[in-house]
């Protein structure tokens, strides 16, 4: 996905999370010729989760759903040097 802000997302072990309902699903190929998987909700397009086949036995769960925010922090931040000027974290 580009041309839009960052994604905060926390990665689970595939066989920890269970999804329920069905979300719509778009696909995609990275710059660096991964397989992206995203799942987004059918009624409202919010990300849900993210696979890639680069780490296929993690799933990336949208921050914005867990019920607790306080229980994520990001330590890590993948392609902040190619980050729009209006997205920049901690800069
Ligand atoms: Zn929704």
């Amino acid at each position: 996905m580009s041309g839009g802000g960052h994604l905060p997302q926390a990665a689970f072990a595939n066989t920890c999370v269970e999804i329920a309902g069905t979300p719509d699903t778009y696909h995609w190929k990275s710059d660096a010729g991964n397989d992206l998987l995203l799942g987004y909700c059918p009624n409202c397009g919010s990300p849900i989760y993210k696979i890639t086949s680069k780490l296929p036995v993690m799933l990336f769960v949208a921050v914005g759903l867990l019920n607790d925010h306080a229980l994520f922090q990001s330590p890590h931040q993948a392609f902040a040097e190619g980050c729009q000027v209006w997205d920049a974290q901690g800069k």
